[in-house]
């Protein structure tokens, strides 16, 4: 295997450093990652699903038709997040007023002039 010939697939300028596995391609030492004991490819990581999915993978799953499901997911998860914190934050106002609503005497106080 003569890589001196061999470019990056990713960059036509640069010698390719390494073989991805999975691919079969050639890739520069900057386009490669050791996974799993092997030089692979930042694509073939990100499209094998790596036991942890990284935030790195998730952007370069961005690009790809695969990959855009993932932001209608995090916008739903978003809303159900705000969509909680706001009704806790209701619920925790609503249980709040009855206690001044009881207290006769304060509630006088602020509507006298
Ligand atoms: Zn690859
Ligand atoms: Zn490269």
């Amino acid at each position: 295997m003569n890589l001196s010939r061999t470019v990056c697939t990713v960059h036509p300028e640069r010698p390719a450093a390494a073989r991805c596995p999975k691919c079969r391609q050639f890739f520069c030492s900057s386009c490669v990652t050791e996974h799993e004991g092997r030089l692979t490819c930042a694509s073939c990581i990100a499209r094998s699903g790596s036991p942890e999915p990284s935030l790195a993978a998730l952007a370069t799953g961005v690009g790809r038709s695969g990959g855009t499901r993932l932001i209608p997911l995090l916008q739903i998860l978003a809303g159900i997040a705000l969509a909680w914190a706001v009704s806790w934050f209701m619920g925790r106002l609503i249980t709040s007023i009855p206690s001044d609503f009881h207290d006769g005497t304060r509630w006088e106080t602020h509507r006298r002039r």
